[in-house]
């Protein structure tokens, strides 16, 4: 409505101004549940019961068994800006959730809310009701437990726009259900229940233990215990911030993108920041399209972050935000290091559990052929069973043969009996430096693919370019990151046009260009490329720099950009690694298994495979049925 007459000011109908509010706060039930769950929560309570009709649309009750509120404070909770938290006037000093005062006078403004409430002083509860932001009755005494009972009817009847855009009451009641897993997952020693007029969603106990065993058991009920058994505790701490939390192994691959659970000093947020670490944590061992399992607590100094960076409290902003994601994606990676250390054992069970299932579908040996194609191929006989004699050829002139008739001498998977010490072939390291070795011996090579090695009487397969792959990506990495990439001089140098903009970029981040391994000259609009990183030796050069420059357009800290290179730098290092039908030596295979050990995540392949499987002796056993 626009006029050429100036119109009077004047001030917001109050209830108005209550409705303006609730609108950045209360968009569906789930904010409504959000603000009175907080509100428990500031007030100390060990028990919280959440009940929903239609999602929360019609109906919502929220009851705690904590401070109460007392009968002459009542009205004082449903006035604007009246809060009891912010004791010291001091906005960066907040302990608890709430602090603005107006959540349930804006809620009060659009529904119909009812509180119940009895402090400890108390004989008596009290019960107060507002309609549509109308005081519709005073503090009355009501029987009431210790505690407070917020009921919220027929949200937005009193602003109608607002009710056509809520979902239907599934979509709402599964959003109300994942904030208060979240909820929950924040508060390990709060027991929660969530029910709907038909059946009970959640139920989450506090099992009689000790602290450190809540947030264990708590993460157990909420995401299940077939998840947490393929997570990895941790925490980490340095100065003013500290980490800690959950995340799925590298080899989990049952994550879905809801299982990322994010807080900070116990509140439930959304922050890029830490989404983005986690996921760069990621970058190099999950498959793209998988997700990890995530439950991250930051804690921060209250100085450091802004919690009041939006109404709903969701965002936070930090003071200093690269300081936070190199702190999160450093204890993530350390994390998953560590991890990354443990992930074989599952893989063995893995391995044998299916192994033993093929078998299970074979009645015995005699029945069926012996299931070995290569020594199929010397005997043309097609017989179907497996005789003594068969067993003497496979141990004596068959697998003798088969390595005269390989022209490479590293044919050292021979019997003990004919192996003796004078037979010993002078390139097979000596057997007595070798058991120190976590991953072993190598024994030969099969299909010019994988490794088999045997440590201490276990058997180790190692897929031999998955693991050249994550060697030369963490080779690359450390370059990368101790600027120490090698270069290699062009002949000619490549002269390439730039526009102002890339002139700018260019200067800007000269020094982390540099560092990638290009060394460079700029005269005006035209850069002059001496040298490039070996790596990338007869790449498309202009190209290369097209795309250096793109990214830098696109993101700009430094940190990032010399990570995204790496991945790009990386897919070129996956093409020049040691491949699958690469013919090795003895001392070949020995040197990348000596070279796996000392490199981390070796147990990974970039993408995210398994390089290696251990089957301990043990686990032979049971194949064989020893045991
Ligand atoms: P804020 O939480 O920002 O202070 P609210 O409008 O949510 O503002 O609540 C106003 C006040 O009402 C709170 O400061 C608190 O003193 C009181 N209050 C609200 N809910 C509860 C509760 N469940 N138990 C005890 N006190 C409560
Ligand atoms: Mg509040």
């Amino acid at each position: 409505m626009i006029t050429t007459d100036a119109a009077p000011i004047r001030y917001l109908d109050p209830i108005l101004v209550n409705q303006i509010a609730a609108g950045e706060v209360v968009e569906r039930p789930l904010n409504v549940v959000k603000e009175l769950v907080e509100n428990a929560l500031d007030a100390g309570s060990t028990s919280i019961n959440i009940t929903l009709y239609e999602g929360g649309k019609t109906y919502i009750k929220v009851q705690d068994n904590g401070a109460g509120i007392a009968s002459s404070q009542l009205s004082m909770a449903l006035s604007r800006h009246a809060t009891s938290k912010i004791p010291d006037n001091d906005l960066f000093n907040i302990q608890s959730f709430g602090f603005r005062g107006e959540a349930l006078p804006s809620i009060a403004s659009i529904a119909r809310v009812a509180i119940s409430s009895r402090t400890k002083n108390d004989d008596t509860g009290y019960r107060i009701k507002m309609d549509g932001g109308e005081l519709k009755q005073d503090a009355t005494p009501v029987r009431s437990d210790f505690g407070t009972t917020v009921e919220v009817s027929d949200l937005f009847y009193a602003t109608p726009v607002r009710l056509k855009f809520l979902k239907t009451a599934g979509t709402e009641q599964a959003h109300v259900t994942d904030l208060v897993k979240k909820l929950a997952l924040a508060n390990p020693a709060v027991a929660f229940t969530l029910e709907t007029d038909k059946k009970t969603i959640l139920d989450l106990k506090v099992h009689d233990q000790t602290s450190i065993t809540h947030l264990k058991n708590r993460l157990d009920d909420v995401l299940s215990k077939q998840v947490t058994e393929n997570c990895t505790l941790f925490n980490a701490k340095r100065e003013g911030i500290s980490i800690k939390g959950m995340i799925s192994l590298p080899t989990f691959s049952g994550g879905r993108a809801s299982d990322q659970y994010m807080f900070v000093n116990s509140r439930v947020v959304r922050d890029k920041i830490m989404m983005n670490a986690l996921k760069f944590a990621y970058r190099d061992i999950l498959e793209h399209n998988r997700h990890p399992v995530a439950v991250l607590f930051l804690e921060i100094d209250p100085f450091m972050v802004d919690l009041n960076a939006h109404p709903n409290k969701t965002e936070v902003r930090f003071r200093d935000g690269q300081l936070v994601r190199s702190f999160v994606l450093s204890s993530l990676s350390e994390a998953l290091r560590e991890a990354s250390r443990n992930t074989t054992n599952a893989l063995a069970a893995k391995a044998v559990a299916y192994i033993t299932k093929e078998q299970e579908g074979r009645s015995a040996c005699s029945a069926t052929p012996f299931p070995r194609a290569s020594s199929a191929a010397f005997k043309p006989s097609g017989r179907t069973s497996f005789s003594t004699q068969d067993r003497h050829q496979f141990q004596g002139s068959t697998a003798v043969r088969s390595f005269q008739d390989d022209p490479m001498p590293f044919a050292s998977y021979v019997e003990p009996k004919v192996y003796t010490e004078t037979h010993r072939d002078p390139v097979v390291p000596v057997m007595a430096v070798e058991h120190d070795f976590p991953l072993g011996s190598a024994r030969c090579q099969i299909d010019a693919t994988y490794i088999v090695s045997e440590k201490d009487g276990d058997l180790i397969l190692v897929d031999q370019h998955a693991a050249a792959e994550r060697l030369t990506y963490e080779k690359l990495k450390n370059q990368i990151l101790h600027k120490a990439i090698p270069r290699s001089a062009l002949l000619l140098p490549e002269m390439i046009d730039l526009s102002d903009m890339d002139v700018a970029l260019i200067t800007e981040h000269e020094q982390d260009i540099q560092n990638l391994g290009f060394v460079f000259d700029l005269y005006g609009k035209t850069i002059s490329l001496k040298e490039v990183p070996i790596l990338l030796e007869g790449c498309d050069v202009k190209q290369l720099l097209r795309d250096l420059l793109n990214d830098l357009t696109v993101h700009d800290a430094p940190v990032d950009f010399l990570m995204r290179q790496m991945e790009k730098l990386s897919t070129h290092a996956c093409h020049t690694s040691l491949r699958a039908g690469d013919v090795m030596n003895i001392a070949q295979m020995n040197a990348l298994l000596r070279q796996m050990e000392s490199t981390d995540f070796s147990a990974q392949c970039n993408h995210g495979r398994p390089t290696y499987v251990r089957l301990v002796k043990k686990d032979i056993e049971k194949l064989f049925e020893r045991r």
